[in-house]
């Protein structure tokens, strides 16, 4: 049996998609965007089939979605939505400063 969550070199996804650790993994370039993403993950954690955030029974709902993509960009994974989880980590920043 081979562990194919132990690959070598650079692994992708760095962490598992479909339950992420609350703590980043090794591989997280950003702590702020993984407990930022880590964050709305949780509040869209689906609950007997349906997302009370989102009134959906679609899940993954668009929100734990996007939650995934920016755990994957705060570990350095390129993602379509790198560019928005970049933004809302600036955008955060400035807040934060004043
Ligand atoms: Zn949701």
């Amino acid at each position: 049996m081979t562990d194919v969550t132990r690959g070598v070199g650079a692994s992708i996804p760095p962490f598992d998609l479909a339950d992420p650790p609350e703590e980043p993994p090794d591989a997280c370039a950003d702590l702020r965007m993984w407990a930022v993403a880590r964050e709305l993950l949780a509040e869209h954690e689906p609950f007997e089939g349906s997302c009370e955030s989102c009134g959906t029974t679609d899940v993954p709902c668009e929100g734990s979605t996007l939650a995934i993509q920016g755990l994957q960009v705060a570990c350095g994974v390129p993602m379509a939505t790198g560019a928005f989880w970049v933004h809302l980590m600036q955008v955060k920043g400035e807040q934060d400063s004043r």
